[in-house]
């Protein structure tokens, strides 16, 4: 479980997160939805450890992390603009994490082939980034993110280059490898269709402020308020 209680975040005189109250239950995938410059990025950064908060309290597992570096806290990260190293091959960018942390060899070996099936880039193995689809450079971005077994996933926008259909796919297969793996994940998004469709809860920002959490029916059957109705637009 993720909860985050309180959460302040300044920069300079700007306010960024207002007060954020947010649970994110084991093995569950939240969708944070909302406008450009809502908070978004900075509230998952903020989970991640990027981020200090000025106020409030970030607890993964019950524990207290919010003063823990991003590196101690077992999550597994992907960005919208995701850096590959690129002189490295597939394996050894998948295996990147685990190498760090000084895991034996074949071990490392056999858990990066295993994470390329799944994510549906085996052969894969040693072609460069530079060889592979943008959709198949995020595929490994996301397995990169989970060689580490992390407890928490955090996705910032990571589909938002690929066209429509390319999209669609890598959600599905978000969903099911999520729902395989139990891994809790939080899911940033202003796609609100990405939201609905994947997400077992969205909590819906607004400068700053959460304007509605719940589930994907909820807040499309019962939007909280104008806001909230007036983003999910005229699809809800
Ligand atoms: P987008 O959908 O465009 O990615 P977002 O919801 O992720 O937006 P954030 O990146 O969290 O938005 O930014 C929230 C607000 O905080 C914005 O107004 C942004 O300009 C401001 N902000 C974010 N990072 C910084 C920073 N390092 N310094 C100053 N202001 C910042
Ligand atoms: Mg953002």
């Amino acid at each position: 479980e993720i909860a985050v209680s309180g959460l302040q975040k300044h920069y300079g005189d700007y306010h960024a997160l207002r007060d954020i109250d947010l649970t994110i239950p084991s093995g569950s995938l939240t969708a944070l939805l909302g406008p450009s410059g809502s908070g978004k990025s900075t509230l998952l950064r903020a989970i991640a450890g990027l981020e200090v908060p000025d106020g409030g309290v970030v607890r993964i597992g019950g524990e207290d992390v919010t003063f823990v570096p991003p590196q101690r806290r077992e999550i597994g990260f992907v960005f919208q603009h995701y850096a590959a190293f690129k002189h490295l091959t597939v394996r050894d960018n998948v295996g990147f994490g685990p190498s760090i942390r000084k895991l034996p060899k074949d071990e490392i070996r056999q858990r990066v082939d295993e994470l390329l099936e799944i994510v549906g880039l085996d052969g894969y193995q040693d072609r460069y980034p530079s060889q592979l689809s943008g959709g198949q450079r995020q595929r490994m971005a996301l397995a990169r993110a989970l060689a580490v077994q992390p407890k928490v996933l955090l996705l910032d926008e990571p589909f938002g280059a690929l066209d429509a259909k390319v999209r669609e796919d890598l959600r599905q297969w978000l969903r099911q490898l999520q729902t395989e793996t139990g891994v809790t994940t939080v899911l940033v998004t202003h796609d609100q269709e990405e939201a609905l469709d994947v997400a077992d809860h969205i909590a819906v920002l607004a400068e700053g402020r959460i304007e509605q959490w719940g589930t994907p029916r909820e807040v499309y059957d019962e939007p909280a308020n104008d806001f909230v109705k007036g983003f999910l637009g005229p699809t809800a």
